[in-house]
């Protein structure tokens, strides 16, 4: 199967309202009302300025007359105000709203953005108002609306799956356990069997983007508890090169939908090009990316790449071919799921992948084992203990593959690990909503 390489339609745009700062350019000479925060406030004796915020930017508002003045005497900043004034042209390209008429909504409590944020995290709602978390927030809605888009018009479904399940489904990974009813389970670390039981049920091609709960102790830059993830799902496969292209098409045109909706904004405040995919991305097997870390000698059958081997041949490669992604394929099989499809051949490997972007992996996919025979006999001998076999395993996963189960395959995309990469973030906490680490609940 082959997949062309598709550029999305733009089925998202973020339009500024015109009750909004940035919807305001194209009004000079018009009296609007406008809402948001106060910024900043300069008094002069016989002037005011003062600069309101909204999500879209920020005005400076002029205010002269006596009235007004004392209006705004007691006002602090942050607090919510409405303003109702006429547009006027400023210095250069800016716009600035001559004050007709003030009302004070909220009147805030004395407090630096910065400072609050450092006192407590429940006060990140305070430092969400500025530029750059504004940006993160569009960002992601562009984000998640061109895959939606993308995916839907290539004919893919969407679906919801539980989020409660009896077992965890990444052999290995800690699982957060509850009670449900008294009976023992666990928060999804991944969607991946419901979506398998959707290729069962015939649904062909599905999407879902929804949440996942790793209980994973460590404390990376990279690592979240809780996270967002486009899991891809798709039936009729030959093997995981298709699910590659599938994927590369999806990026390429993802990438260049959020570089010409907010390539210049990114630049401005995170100082890093978006990055581009003008040609396929390079596929290198697990032996060759061991052998680029280990500078061609010879690896060990036993070896693995740690985080700093996939730094090295990101590198490398990006130097070779001017990509700053790579894919690495063919995994040994033993160091991947039970449910991974093995090659036939002698090699011991496995028809996966990991997608690297800059060094750091954004993507797990594989063709998954349709053939009852034989993943039945990789669940036999991949050491998973007996209860979650005899529990879920067998009356749920397995069942799935008894009555004709087509060839299938897939692969998750970490959305807030592909923000952290996309806007060159120090942590992955600094792109999420609210971070969800080991560090605690709050907010
Ligand atoms: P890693 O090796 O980085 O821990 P993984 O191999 O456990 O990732 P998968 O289980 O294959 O990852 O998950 C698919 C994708 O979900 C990853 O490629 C990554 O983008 C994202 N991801 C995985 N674990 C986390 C996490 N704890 N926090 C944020 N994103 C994650």
């Amino acid at each position: 199967m082959s997949v062309p390489r598709v550029k999305s339609r733009t089925p998202y745009v973020e339009a500024p309202h015109p009750l909004e700062i940035a919807g305001c350019r194209a009004l000079v000479g018009e009296t609007v009302t406008l809402h948001g925060f106060l910024a900043d406030i300069r008094r002069y004796p016989k002037v005011t300025f003062l600069s309101l915020r909204d999500r879209t930017g920020a005005i400076q508002i002029v205010c002269k007359r006596q009235d007004l003045l004392e209006e705004v005497h007691s006002l602090t900043r942050n607090s919510a105000i409405r303003v109702n004034g006429i547009i006027k042209a400023g210095r250069g390209e800016e716009i600035e709203l001559e004050a007709l008429g003030i009302a004070v909504l909220t009147v805030a409590e004395p407090c630096a953005l910065r400072e609050a944020s450092a006192r407590s995290p429940a006060m990140r709602f305070l430092t969400m108002r500025e530029p750059r978390e504004q940006l993160i927030c569009a960002v992601r809605t562009t984000l998640l609306n061109v895959l939606r888009g993308t995916l839907l018009e290539q004919g893919y479904r969407e679906i919801q799956t539980p989020k409660i399940t009896a077992a965890g489904s990444e052999s290995g990974a800690a699982v957060f356990n509850l009670s449900f009813f008294g009976e023992p389970a666990c928060l999804v670390q991944s969607p991946q069997f419901y979506m398998q039981m959707a290729m069962a049920a015939g649904f062909g091609r599905v999407f879902e983007i929804g949440p996942v709960f790793r209980a994973e102790p460590s404390q990376t830059n990279r690592h979240a508890a809780e996270f967002s993830c486009l899991d891809v799902e798709l039936s009729w496969i030959s093997s995981h090169h298709d699910l590659m292209d599938v994927e590369e098409s999806l990026l390429c045109g993802l990438l260049e939908e959020l570089a010409r909706l907010h390539g210049h904004d990114i630049e401005r405040q995170f100082e890093i090009p978006v990055s581009r995919i003008d040609a396929p991305i390079p596929r290198i097997s697990f032996e060759e990316a061991l052998s680029i870390a280990r500078n061609g000698s010879l690896a060990l059958r036993t070896d693995r790449l740690s985080p700093q081997d996939e730094q090295i041949i990101c590198k490398k490669l990006s130097q070779r071919t001017g990509s700053d992604f790579v894919f690495i394929t063919d995994y040994p099989a033993d160091d991947r799921p039970f449910y991974t499809m093995r090659d036939d051949g002698s090699r011991k490997a496995s028809r996966s992948f990991d997608l690297l972007w800059r060094g750091v992996e954004i993507t797990s996919g594989c063709q998954r084992e349709h053939r009852f025979g034989n993943l039945a006999t990789q669940i036999e001998t991949a050491g998973i203990d007996e209860e979650t076999r005899a529990r879920y395993l067998a009356p749920f996963y397995l069942t799935m593959f008894r009555h004709g189960c087509p060839p299938h395959g897939g692969f998750g995309v970490g959305i807030d690990r592909f923000l952290f990469m996309l806007l060159g973030c120090s942590s992955i906490a600094d792109v999420s909503f609210v971070f969800r680490g080991p560090e605690g609940l709050m907010p």
